[in-house]
Order: structure tokens, then sequence, then C-alpha cells
């Protein structure tokens, strides 16, 4: 028995067809939580990244997110290799055209006319299945970057009745960096020092190699799309897939923003060995000659060279509340669905729900027992929620708001709160836990010397205060309680710490974040811990909802759509009230 995964065009293994970045606002906590169970994606990232910042540093440490630059070709290189290089595994490229049931295995067939019997299938399509590409009035069948679409496993998909609905997303241009002019334009650097995305690497290690630029549409800009805007295949109502709300093109921002006189760009490199450069926030299905007219007002981009064209591209994915949380198909054992598939949009949101997909598969294989990764414990359990127990009207984005737990869920803390459970599946090896183990040691010492240190009252301790803007002092504070102070930092108070351990940075990070934040993290825990009482509460899987009497209509129809498998997920179904999950609560007493 071995597994094997399918792809069309093995260029397409590891392949951004998007913005050459991992990361950013809470796309960065998924690619830690992957690390911290054992993924590649944040090693793989920091083997090969050009630049990389901690986001949103300004704000509190919930919302503080790695983004890093990649180089493309490069990140891909590495990621088919690792997988060319995993036991058991076999890469293949072939286009898989039909699936069915065959007593109780899943038996797909190739293009090529090959068999595969297999216990368990996951389904991450992407943006392939179906994949239709839209450039002003110009549309054909094809997938991203020029590769083959899959033409045929939508039928057969839709012979098992799986629910499938049509979603777009869009790209922007690249360019020729030597058609670009830097000069005036905002440089954005990397930080220094470069915090790592894996937590098997430590930041002496990376360096940033590359800058961004930072542009700006103007009222040029704004009159060519508003001109052509007919010309437009989303305005023209020929591209018939929803849009990713958060990831708006150049035209929809044009459009839905129209107040606005200016919008954002970045120019970013996308490798070390490629003139290849992505226009970040520009993406666009206007036709060519329209496209190469906006972007040439654009300051920097006055006599810019297209290399690769913006386009749409159209996709089929499924209802993901055809999905179990364990991202098995309720109609289906043994078929799961992952990726851009079910319904998001992202690589990171992609990686999270590849690896959940793929724990389960394996388990239920092996007798073992599911798992199911909660709002409480991670943005991968959010992600998985809201797209099982919401669902999605639109390719559905991570974004720290959608967590209600996010002063719990850094990304900082993503080991303490993962690499336990990645060690019980058996994904976490003995380096990747031992040095967990050691991190966790240091942090417990750390926070029992912070809460024993007391620095008497000096003129160097009120020197620091004052100039922090904090309050000054004449009697002796401890460690702990000095964190405590929004103003006050390690780094500011390191020439009076002087029996000061040499610790890594992110163990300083973590006991400073526990001194700061103490109360409201007592309190999200709290939160936490109801929470976990009601998702206790589990409803039989049988129920018919519109026998129970009391709930509403809109109530028992979703409830029998989503079959929720506890009170918890119950209410988090848009369209059940509190009233209808107190009606719930009675029938479950009575039961
Ligand atoms: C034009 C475009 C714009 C995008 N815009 C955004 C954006 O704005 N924001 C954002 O966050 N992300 C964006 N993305 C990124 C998107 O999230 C990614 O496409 C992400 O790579 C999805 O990962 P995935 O693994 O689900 O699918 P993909 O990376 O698309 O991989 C799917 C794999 O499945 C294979 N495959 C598909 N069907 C078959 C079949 N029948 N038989 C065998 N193999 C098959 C393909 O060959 C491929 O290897 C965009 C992508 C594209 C193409």
């Amino acid at each position: 028995m071995y597994t094997a995964v399918f792809t069309i065009n093995m260029d397409a293994v590891g392949n951004c067809p998007c913005n050459p970045s991992i990361g950013g606002t809470a796309k960065g906590h998924l690619v830690r939580e992957i690390d911290a169970l054992g993924g590649e994606m944040g090693k793989t990232t920091d083997e090969t990244f050009l630049q990389s910042r901690m986001l949103n540093l300004g704000k509190g440490p919930a919302v503080h997110s790695l983004r890093a630059q990649i180089d493309r070709n490069h990140y891909a290189r590495v990621m088919k290799h690792k997988l060319e290089l995993q036991e058991n595994l076999e890469v293949k490229q072939a286009e898989v055209t039909d699936i069915k049931k065959d007593g109780d295995l899943w038996l797909i067939t190739t293009r090529m006319g090959a068999q595969y019997k297999c216990k368990a299938v996951i389904l991450a399509t992407g943006t392939f299945l179906g994949g239709k590409i839209f450039v002003g009035d110009v549309n054909f069948e094809s997938g991203p970057d020029g590769m083959f679409p899959a033409s045929f496993l939508t039928a057969s998909l839709k012979e098992l009745g799986i629910p499938l609905r049509r979603f777009k997303t869009g790209t922007p241009a690249r360019v020729l960096r030597s058609s670009i002019n830097f000069e005036g334009l905002e440089v954005q650097e990397g930080d220094e020092p470069v915090v790592p995305f894996s937590y098997m690497n430590s930041e002496k290690e990376l360096k940033n190699t590359a800058v961004c630029h930072v542009s700006w549409t103007n009222s040029e800009t704004k009159r060519i799309i508003e001109e052509n805007i007919h010309l437009s295949p989303l305005y023209a109502g020929i591209i018939e897939g929803v849009g990713p709300r958060y990831c708006p093109s150049l035209e929809d921002k044009i459009v839905r923003f129209s107040e606005k006189p200016r919008h954002q760009l970045f120019i970013e490199p996308c490798g070390r060995d490629t003139e290849e450069m992505y226009l970040q926030g520009m993406s666009s299905s206007l036709p060519e000659h329209v496209q190469i007219a906006f972007y040439k007002t654009i300051k920097g981009l006055e006599n810019v060279k297209i290399m690769r064209s913006a386009y749409a591209i159209e996709y089929d994915c499924v209802d993901p509340q055809a999905l179990y949380a364990t991202l098995e198909f309720k109609e289906h054992p043994g078929l799961y669905g992952a990726g851009q598939f079910n319904g998001s949009s992202g690589y990171e949101e992609a990686a999270a729900q590849g690896l959940v997909a793929g724990i389960n598969a394996a388990l239920k294989i092996l007798g073992r027992e599911q798992v199911v990764f909660g709002r409480d414990n991670s943005y991968i359990g959010t992600l998985i929620d809201d797209l099982v127990t919401k669902g999605c009207q639109d390719p559905y984005r991570m974004m720290t708001s959608r967590s209600e737990y996010r002063l719990v869920l850094r990304q900082d803390n993503a080991d303490e709160r993962l690499t336990p459970l990645g060690r019980e599946i058996g994904l976490v090896d003995d380096e990747r836990y031992e040095r967990f183990l050691k991190k966790q040691e240091m942090k417990a010492e750390e926070l029992k010397r912070a809460e024993s240190i007391v620095f008497p009252p000096s003129e160097k301790l009120n020197e620091i205060l004052v100039k922090k803007g904090t309050s000054p002092l004449n009697t002796g504070i401890r460690l702990s309680e000095l964190l405590k102070r929004p103003q006050i930092t390690y780094d500011d108070i390191k020439e009076i710490d002087i029996t000061r351990p040499d610790l890594p940075r992110a163990v300083f990070e973590a006991v400073e974040i526990e001194f700061k934040y103490s109360g409201y993290i007592k309190r999200q825990k709290a939160d936490i811990s109801e929470m976990r009482r009601i998702e206790n509460k589990l409803l039989p899987e049988d129920i018919d909802y519109s026998e129970i009497k009391g709930l509403r209509l809109e109530a028992r129809e979703k409830l029998n759509k989503v079959r929720p498998v506890n009170i918890g997920q119950a209410s988090r179904i848009s369209g059940v009230s509190p009233a209808d999950i107190s009606v719930l609560l009675i029938w479950l007493s009575a039961k």
C-alpha cells in the first residue's frame, strides 16, 4: 500500500500561481501552525525567501503576522523534491478523469486509462477543475500559468451528487524588472533580524536579499479603467464565478471604492534568477491593451513591459457544508476535500486543509480516530469550522478577525498549541519534539526568574522609565511587574537585567506577552472553557430536525443541511438563533 499524489503537470507541485509570497495577516499564523504540526511550508519558506517582515508590529501580538517574499521557482523546486524524497509516496503526472465507488474502495481513472483502487481519496484540484481564463472578451479553458485544466472530473463528481459551484479569482501582470523606473519609489526593506517561519530554524541563519517597492495608482489610472469598464468580462457579466471579497481586482476597487483617489501597489521580485516582477494589488481581467494603458499611468511603470498579462480564472469547487470538520464528505466515506477546492483562497489556507485531510485519511485507513481541529486551539480549526459550518459564498480568505480567540491563537505560540497534538498523531519527529520541550523548559525557567528577580530603585532604572514615558520608582520592582508596563520591553531593561540568561528572542517575546496580556489571556481562556462546555454537548447523527417542535423553519432547514455534531457547531450556523439552540438543549435534556 502506498500513497500517490496526482498532478496534471509536475511543475504545478508547489507552484504559487499568484503572489510570490507566503504568510501575511492570519496566513502567517496558518504557516506557523502547519510547521508546529510537522509540515514543510514554514521550513521551505525559510529556505527560499527573499525578504521577510513581521506585519502589524504597531498593534498587539494577536495580529503580528509573518510574511515572506519567496523565490517562486526555488520554492516549487524544493517542495517538489521533498515530495519525491518522501518514503511511501509516489508523485504522478496524470489527469484524473473519473472517480467512482468500487465496493469499499474508490476507483480512480486517469486520462491514459490507468486505474487505481484507493482506500481514501483527497480532492485538491485548486483552480484547475473546469478552469477557464478570462482577459477581456478572450476566454478559453486553461489552468493557471498556461497549464492544462482538469476538464473531465467535474462530470464524474456531479454524478456522485457532489454539490459544485463556480468561483473565480484573478492575478496581476508580471512585468520586466529593467522596464521599471525605481527612482523616487518608496523602498520596503525586510526586518533585521529575520524571524523564521519554522520553529526548527533560528534567526541567526536567515538574511534578507531583496527589497520591494511601493507605488500608487492615480486619477489617470482611474479614468482609463472607468472608460473601459464595459470591456471587463466581470462587469460585462461574462464571468459567472464569484470572486474573493478580500482580494478584489483593480477594476473592482475602482468601482467599489470610487471615492478613493488612489490605490497602493507593491512591486515585488519573483525570484533571484528571474527578471519577472509581481504587481501586488493590481489584478485585472481587462483586455491586454487596456492593461498596458492603465499600468503605464502608474509612477515607475511609465515604460513597463508586460511579460505575463493579468487574468481572471474561473473554476469548480465544492460547497464545504458537504464536509465534516475532518474534511471527509458526509455522503461519501473515504472521500475528502482540501484546498481551493473547498472554497478557500490562498496557499496557506490550502496547505492547512491539505494537512488536515491527509492526517484524517491516514488515520481512517489505520483505523484510528480522526482529528477535528477546534476554534479554541488553532486558525486551522477556525478556517475549517467556518467553511463546514457557515459555508462560504465567495473564496474564503483567513483573517485574524475571524477568530474570537485571537489573543490565545497567536503566531508565536502555535507550537505550544499544536506540537503535542502533532506528536500524538505521529507527525512530529524526535528532533522537533526535543527542540519544543527545550523551548518550553527555557520559557518556564524565564517566567520563574522574572517573578523572582527584584530590581532595586536606581537612577538608571528611572532614567529608562522616564525615557519610555512611564512613571519612575522609589521602591524595588519585580521584572515581571516591569514587563507588565505597556511601554517596557526586555530590550529596554537589558542594561539593568545583568543576570539575564542567553535565550532565543522567541522565548523573551513569549514571556513578555504572558505578563503584558495575562488578564486578557485569562479572560479568553475562560471563554474557551465555556465554549468547550457546549461543544461537548453532542448531537445524534440521525436527527430529523424538521420533527423538533419549536425550531423555526429556517433553523430546521439549515440544521438538516449542515448536520452539526454538537451544540457549539449548531450555534454557529447562520440562521440558527439562540432561541433555536435553547429548544435543542431542552430537546436533548429530554432524551
Ligand atoms: C489566477 C489566480 C489568482 C489567485 N489569486 C489569489 C488571491 O488573490 N489570493 C490568494 O490568497 N490566493 C490566490 N490564488 C492562490 C490560490 O489560492 C492558489 O491557487 C493555491 O495554490 C491553491 O492551492 P491548491 O493546492 O488548493 O490548488 P493548486 O495550487 O491549484 O493545485 C491543484 C493541483 O491539483 C492538480 N489537479 C487538479 N485537477 C486534477 C485532476 N483532475 N487530475 C490530476 N491532478 C489534478 C493540479 O495539477 C495541481 O497540481 C490565486 C491563484 C490563481 C491561479
